[in-house]
């Protein structure tokens, strides 16, 4: 399975991959059966704490196990990777994703560093002959997996610049492009995300077809601004804090309906069955449905 191969293929096509991420196994059990009930593809994603959580080596052979499994195309995604080290243990343990985090440094370091990155699994890939997908990440990204009141504040320089993006695409070599162009992380809920579809279609004009754009903090975004999104070139969707909200919320309500109950399997079942339906929807919403290549 060559992850670059999934994207390119949901580029043509016009949908989008949704990618998800787990901190426990039910979790990741969940999102696989939304993509086995759907045959759709799926990324699977661990942030750097989700993956010290589950265990970087036992996350990846728990998508191994589901690859075998299942037959599905599963591409495993470190999310928001912020230093070397931890990239190059993900990659040891078998991730075939890598999203570099570097926006936090001003232009010319996160260049530096994404491009660093680049090289180094440039070099894995021909040691091993393998494919793996290198995403950066440009603008500032506002928030955090979680509930809030208001969208924060995003100013116009926080968003992605068309000729800024293309000359990073060009200089670091990366295959897709994580932009800000409204969007944060997190859902809120007293105000509403737009996003600024003009800004995303001049991004796209820009890197054309040489690199997948990926669109970040896609809880909370209006379904309808997410399809257009996929029209004008997303092909990658990351989805957390609904799941968290759908988990936890389930785990509420079971403790609070069934107060005498201690068995883990049967606490957890009604969890897993919400993230299941709330991946299902996203899937619904992104198109992949049915575009399992395998
Ligand atoms: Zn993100």
């Amino acid at each position: 399975m060559d992850p670059k191969e999934i994207l390119k293929k949901a580029q043509d096509e016009k949908y989008a991959i949704g990618s998800f991420n787990f901190s426990t196994a039910e979790i990741l059990k969940a999102i696989v059966a939304a993509a086995k009930e759907t045959n759709s593809p799926a990324i699977v994603s661990t942030s750097q704490k989700e993956a010290d959580f589950v265990g970087i080596r036992e996350a990846a052979a728990l998508v191994e196990a589901w690859r075998q499994a299942t037959k599905l195309p599963l591409i495993l995604n470190l999310d928001h990777g912020k230093d070397q080290e931890e990239i190059r243990k993900a990659i040891a343990a078998g991730y075939n994703a890598i999203h570099f985090d570097g926006s936090s440094f001003d232009y010319k370091e996160n260049v530096r560093q994404t491009n660093k990155v680049v090289k180094y699994i440039r070099e894995v890939e021909k040691t091993f002959d393998c494919s793996i997908l290198v995403e950066g990440e440009l603008g500032y990204l506002r928030g955090s997996s979680a509930i809030n009141d208001h969208v924060l504040e995003i100013k116009p320089e926080d968003l992605t610049s068309p000729e800024q993006a293309l000359d990073f695409v060009e200089k670091t070599g990366i295959d897709s492009l994580a932009v800000v162009i409204g969007n944060a992380h997190g859902i809120f809920t007293k105000s509403e995300e737009k996003l600024d579809l003009e800004r995303l279609s001049q991004i796209k004009e820009a890197v054309g077809d040489r690199v997948f754009l990926v669109l970040h903090g896609g809880s909370g975004i209006p379904e309808n601004d997410v399809r257009k999104a996929i029209e004008s070139g997303i092909v990658k969707v990351n989805v957390n804090t609904e799941l968290r909200i759908a988990y936890k919320e389930s785990i509420e309500k079971e403790l609070k309906d069934k107060p005498k109950e201690t068995t883990p399997y049967k606490i957890l079942s009604p969890a897993l069955d919400a993230v299941k339906k709330v991946v299902k929807e996203k899937m619904e919403v992104l198109g992949c449905g049915g575009k399992s290549i395998n």
